[in-house]
């Protein structure tokens, strides 16, 4: 059977992740999260002091950049794998809205991106991946046999935040949550390195109302025509 690539970029909270776990699963296919991985740094980030709200020691950070070791492990009762930064699992202290605050400021530093794209490409070295994020089919694999941009109104995509962090028992505003998503938006399309785009030969797919079946029907077409 042929593998492939499938590269799924997009504005945050417009579903990659859940559209990406599924057609992993259906394919047998590795399923990385890279947001999970500039949220871990993020989080190592504030750990050690160098970004807050009012404050970003950027070289700092890229001093210890080193020292930052990732790596997922899979879950078999959750079905996907789990973030570790250095040797502990920080899969809940990363989705928090407070590093959803600071991640976009961490990921326009140019020698994050760079470590974590090297790490991005080895994981993908064999095919029969899917990967979610903002540069996936721009700068880690321009030569992915399929590529998504998934896109939506920043309402629908607040609201779809918001329900999922009250789910996680997060006490959050639904307009904090919109300000969030829009902030992040702006920092992620206008930053130097690798903004957030679409790839010249990317397939946009709109889920403002699309139904999770029938958003993962739609892509699991285009891939059954790649792969015939
Ligand atoms: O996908 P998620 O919303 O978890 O990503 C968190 C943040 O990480 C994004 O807002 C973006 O700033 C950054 N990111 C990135 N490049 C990626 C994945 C995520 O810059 N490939």
């Amino acid at each position: 059977m042929k593998k492939i690539t499938i590269a799924i970029d997009g504005f945050s909270s417009t579903g990659k992740s859940t559209l990406a776990k599924q057609l992993a699963k259906e394919l047998g296919y590795v399923y990385v999260d890279t947001g999970a991985m500039y949220r871990a740094v993020t989080l190592f980030a504030m750990q050690n002091n160098f970004v807050s709200e009012t404050h970003l020691d950027k070289q700092g950070l890229i001093d210890k950049l080193s020292k930052v070791q990732l790596e997922f492990q899979f879950n078999p009762d959750l079905g996907f794998a789990e973030m570790y930064l250095n040797g502990i699992n920080v899969e809940n202290e990363i989705r928090t809205l407070e590093v959803s605050r600071l991640v976009s400021k961490i990921a326009e530093i140019s020698q994050v991106r760079s470590k974590l794209v090297e790490q991005q490409q080895q994981m993908g070295k064999n095919k029969a991946i899917v990967m979610d994020g903002r540069d996936i089919g721009t700068v880690v694999f321009p030569d992915a046999e399929l590529k998504i941009f998934m896109t939506a109104s920043p309402e629908t995509r607040a609201k779809r935040r918001y329900d999922e962090l009250l789910e996680k028992g997060q006490s959050v505003t639904f307009a904090d949550v919109l300000q969030n998503v829009k902030e992040r938006d702006h920092i992620d399309t206008n930053r130097e390195d690798s903004p957030l785009v679409k790839a010249d030969d990317a397939i946009v797919v709109d889920n403002s109302a699309l139904s999770r079946e029938e958003q993962f029907e739609l892509v699991l077409n285009l891939i059954k025509a790649k792969l015939s």
